[in-house]
This record gives structure tokens, sequence and C-alpha cells, in this order.
């Protein structure tokens, strides 16, 4: 099996690894996935909680230096973070990896830490899926500690999925029972949190985790009395705080922003007969390959040009933003298609004011990681250097 094969859909490769790896021992799964090339570059999801030293101790024994993405919400208990930095030490992992909400937008939307209160789906996105979504960014596919046993959602998923940005997800525990995780910490000798001795069977964030009693759903005791059962990290399982990104996204200097062009984009063809009173507010879809003189007769009267880059790398949408404002065209110019981050800074030197992105884009390059390019300008080298000259 090769991920390289265009003409096997993931959905067909995540289907033949449940039934490749379907009788194999955990362990061993781990060792191949985690050495076949074919993986591309993963990590293992931590939440340092109640077993997570389960899966821990297995990846320190293949491979110390797999990066572990753990997502501190800032609203986790003191144990949990005394217990990460325990593990981290004693099995000898080399990168984990700490990773905290954005300052920025903990301070936009949650400075006093009480949006738990009041929204935790919000907050849950905030402190948990936004990060995730943004450490992600640079692995092809993620480990996971769930467990079928864990009920809800959980109790039908396979060990090979996909996530919602076609990303593959292994759950190497998900046919482990409650008594085959205590076995191995047991006999591997591991240490426990300290939380679990209180009754703690599933650990979240201090508001909204508590004990989960001796009978029942262990994940009883996190968002007790709410109908809430995940916090939004495994999308695709009717996670309730999943982002809601709308299907077409702008991105500007400024950030993300909606769709604020109502009146429909008209062809180039189409401009000839288009009654009058369409033309008031006039936009139009152009392919890269379009020849800019012959837009003349009309330039002064087109609001906003939408230009689509069918393919990554098609740059001539480039070079048709920067004809098209050489020849004097003022009004809005948005480039469509296969553009990513890196690209953007190009996009605005070129000459385009936005770039429309899907929402599969949007959630495996969120708002951040463009934003991290909207300071363009001091990076314009050659202008920065022809001003200086
Ligand atoms: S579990 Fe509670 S405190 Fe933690 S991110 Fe979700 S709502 Fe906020």
């Amino acid at each position: 099996m090769s991920f390289e094969n265009p003409a096997i859909s993931l959905s067909a490769r995540v289907a033949e690894l449940n039934k490749r790896f379907q009788n194999t021992d955990t362990v061993e799964m781990l060792r191949e996935i985690t050495s076949d090339p074919a993986f591309g570059k993963l990590a293992l999801i931590s939440s340092f909680g109640a077993d997570s030293v389960v899966l821990l101790d297995m990846v320190a024994k293949i491979d110390r230096a797999l990066p572990i993405v753990f997502i501190d919400t800032e609203m986790l208990f003191h144990q949990t973070l005394s217990y990460q930095r325990k593990l981290a030490k004693d099995l000898g992992l080399q990168d984990v990896r700490r990773i905290l909400p954005s300052r920025e937008a903990v301070l936009k939307r949650d400075s006093e830490n009480l949006l738990h209160r009041y929204d935790t789906d919000a907050c849950c996105t905030l402190r948990k899926t936004e990060p995730l979504a943004r450490a992600l960014t640079e692995f092809d596919g993620w480990i996971s500690g769930r467990k079928r046993y864990q009920g809800g959602a959980r109790m039908s998923m396979d060990l090979f999925e996909l996530d919602a940005e076609q990303r593959i997800k292994i759950n190497p525990l998900a046919h482990w029972s409650r008594e085959d995780l205590a076995s191995y910490i047991a006999a591997q000798n591991l240490p426990k949190h300290p939380l679990v001795a209180k009754g703690y069977k599933s650990i979240g964030c201090a508001p909204c985790t508590t004990p989960s009693g001796t009978i029942g759903n262990e994940r009883a005791g996190r968002w007790r009395g709410q109908t809430k059962t995940e916090c939004g990290i495994h999308f695709g399982n009717n996670a309730p705080a999943r982002p809601v990104i709308p299907r077409a996204v702008i991105v500007t200097d400024e950030g993300f922003e909606t769709e604020d062009w109502a009146a429909g984009f008209h062809s180039f063809a189409s401009l000839a007969t288009l009654p009058e009173q369409e033309k008031a507010a006039l936009a139009i879809d152009l392919k890269g390959d379009f020849v800019a003189k012959d837009l003349l007769p009309w330039i002064g009267q087109i609001d906003l040009i939408r230009v689509s880059f069918p393919v990554f790398s098609d740059g001539r949408g480039f070079s048709l933003a920067c004809q098209l404002r050489l020849l004097g065209f003022v009004g809005r110019l948005r480039a469509k298609g296969h553009i990513v981050a890196d690209q953007y800074a190009m996009a605005r030197r070129s000459g385009f004011n936005e770039v429309e992105i899907d929402q599969a884009l949007a959630r495996r390059q969120p708002e951040p990681v463009w934003q991290a390019r909207a300071d363009w300008q001091i990076r314009d080298y050659q202008n920065l250097l022809r001003q200086s000259a």
C-alpha cells in the first residue's frame, strides 16, 4: 500500500489500513506506522490524563523523538502539569510540544477566564480546538488515545479514520478495555496521574471535570450536567465545539472575513449581453490565462475581479493581477482556489486585495497562520530596496 498512488482515494486507503492492522499487536502497529514514510509526519496528541501513560510509554519505547502535542488550555489541574513534566522526564520523551491558546484570542474572547461558565463550546474552541488545529498544520496524521469502551460516538470508531481536514487519524487503543489499560500500567509499573486515586477516571480542565464515580461511563465527570461529551478536538464525531467556518472564507490583512459580495459573479463572455441594471455592481471571474488587455473596454466599470488558481503551482494568476493593475484597474482583486498562506504575501504584492479559500483549507491553515503573513509589506524587500535607493 502506498499513499503516493493518487488512484486510491483516502477513504479507500483508510479502509485498507483498518483491514491490514485489524489483528496486529498495538505496539507492532505503532512501530510500523511511525517508521513507514507513507504515513508522513505523525504526532501523538496527549492530554497527559488518566491513562495517557499507556500510549506515551509505547511511543517512548519505539521512538522517543516522536512529537507529542500537549494542549495546555491554561485551565488544567496543576497535578496534570506536574504529571506531564514527570512523565516526559521519566519516559525520556524528547519532543513534547506544549501548545497554549492564542494570547490575543484569549484577551479578546475570554479576558477574565470565565467563558467556560456560560459557553463551554466557545471555550473549548478557543482553548482546545483552535490551538490543536494550529499545531496540526505541520503534520500529515495524528495518533489519539481514545477507546471504544468510553462510550458515546467513540463506541463505533475504527483504528484508522480521516479527520475533517482529510488527515489520517490513528486510534491504536480503540479496542482496548479498561482492564487492558490497568494491566499494562501495572505490568510496566507506570506512574498514575495523581487524581486517579481521588476518583477521577477521565481528566480534562479543572472547571469542567469532577470525579467520575465508581460505576458507569468514566467520562461522566466531564462537563457534568451538560449534554456536551466531547471538547471538539475529535472532529467528525459530532463534536459540538467544532469551529463554525463559512463555506467561503475571505482572507484579508485584517484576518478571516465572510463573503460580502452578494451580487454574484459573471463570466467575461457574458459582459457584452449583460442587462444595464446588473452593471451597477459588477464582479467577474477570470482564469489565470486571461489576456488582460481584452478587459480594457470594461476596466473602469468592474468593481471586483476574481482570478482562479486551479492548481497550487499555477502562478499565471499573479502575472494577470500585475497586468490588470498596470492597465489601471482600481477595483477589488481577489485570488481564489489553490492558494496557501505562504503565497499570501506574493498575492498582495501582485496587486490582489484578498484571497478566497474554502472551509477545508481554513481549518488546515486557520486565521493565525494567515495573519502571520499579513505583515507582507515589511517583507517586500524589492520594494524596500527601490525606496531606499
Ligand atoms: S473543558 Fe472547560 S475549561 Fe477546558 S476548554 Fe473546555 S470549556 Fe474551557
